[in-house]
């Protein structure tokens, strides 16, 4: 079996493992002569599992005991909206930093809910960095300041989580289990699973559970928090077969020593490929600013932009696919996240030099 070089930006490559063990119990998942997508969510043996896939994201990323953990529809987009619907908490206003594409999204979807008030962006720079936190307007009244951990558009990513006297919502969409994250600094994370955590279809929410009071009378009940964690994610009938694939990833991670050895992994996929850009003299461009280069989404441009779509039909041949960048940005993308493997990143580096090689 010919496996692909995957560096898509998610759905994107699942570990071999996962697959292999979700292949092996397809037909009957815990000896119920039924596939877990056959069976009931109510049935003992799924609550079982829902159960036991929080305990292993809790232990995984060490979530402190007065946390809720949701697993949820509707992407990370959903919680765009569901944010604001359930943290204003009468406040009528939310703080946000711009630093790219996704939180241009969360922005925008905020707006409709309260008054939105950006502390800073780097929109004017082209999204190349995290602004300056001497530069940031927080406002102390803000019901929270939302701040997206990783660009994956742009390839931008903060260095570290910022320090905030308000709750401190994180979309860690293309970073959770990536790299270790203190939750505790945080009011709420949310991610869907596509990128890190198993396959597109449920969305884990982390909530500070002294947050969940009262929504806005607006809010389904299916998108009530409070809700939804007295029900057990289960208000309706959730993704099931996600849910057990995040579970599957996260015995994954786990086997590969937790999420520090994972970090230090994926450090070193993304070393590689900037050190490839930045001996490139030129020929390969990555315009981000050093401190903020993302370790889970490597933007690049040729100098010579006539040369991309050669680059990436050979790339493809190669057997080296999803590398176009976002359409809103174009050139090209490669994403690390952590079922990409050294040796993956290794092709495409030896792929990128050879390329220089021949049309340098
Ligand atoms: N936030 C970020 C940072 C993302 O990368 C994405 C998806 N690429 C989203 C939000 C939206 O996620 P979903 O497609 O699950 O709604």
């Amino acid at each position: 079996m010919a496996r692909a070089y995957n560096f898509s930006a998610g759905p994107t490559a699942l570990p071999i493992e996962v697959l292999q063990e979700a292949h092996e119990e397809f037909f009957d998942f815990a000896d119920t002569g039924m596939s877990v997508m056959e069976i009931s969510h109510r049935s003992k043996v799924f609550v079982e599992l829902a159960q036991q896939v929080e305990l292993d994201l809790r232990a995984v990323l060490k979530v402190p005991s007065h946390y809720r953990v949701l697993f949820l529809h509707g992407g990370a987009s959903l919680q765009f909206s569901q944010v604001p619907m359930n943290l204003l908490g009468g406040k009528g206003t939310a703080d946000y930093i711009h630093t790219g594409l996704w939180s241009g999204k969360a922005i925008r979807a905020a707006r409709r809910y309260c008054d939105v008030r950006i502390v800073a962006s780097s929109e004017r720079s082209g999204f190349d960095r995290i602004p300056a936190t001497t530069e940031w307007h927080c406002n102390s009244n803000a019901a929270y300041l939302h701040y997206t951990e990783n660009e994956t558009v742009h390839g931008v990513q903060f260095p570290a989580a910022p320090v905030s006297s308000v709750p401190l919502v994180c979309d860690a969409c293309s970073s959770l289990l990536s790299k270790p994250i203190d939750v505790a600094k945080h009011g709420l994370i949310y991610a869907s699973a596509q990128k890190n955590m198993g396959a597109a279809g449920v969305t884990a929410v982390i909530v500070d559970e002294a947050l969940l009071n009262t929504p806005l009378d607006i809010t389904p009940d299916v998108l009530n928090y409070t809700h939804l964690a007295q029900a057990g994610s289960m208000l309706n009938t959730p993704a099931t077969f996600p849910w057990y694939l995040t579970g599957l990833t996260l015995k994954w991670i786990v086997r590969a020593g937790g999420i520090e050895q994972i970090y230090q992994a994926n450090k070193a996929k993304a070393e590689l490929l900037y050190q490839t850009i930045d001996n490139s003299n030129g020929f390969y461009i990555n315009k981000v600013l050093q401190e903020f280069r993302s370790i889970n989404n490597v933007t690049f441009t040729l100098a010579d932009a006539a040369l991309e779509k050669v680059f990436l039909t050979l790339a493809d041949q190669a057997g080296i696919k999803g590398l176009e960048g976002h359409a809103s940005v174009g050139g090209m993308r490669a994403s690390l996240y952590n079922a990409v493997t050294l040796p993956a990143v290794d092709a495409l580096a030896s792929f990128m030099k050879e390329f220089q090689r021949v049309h340098g």
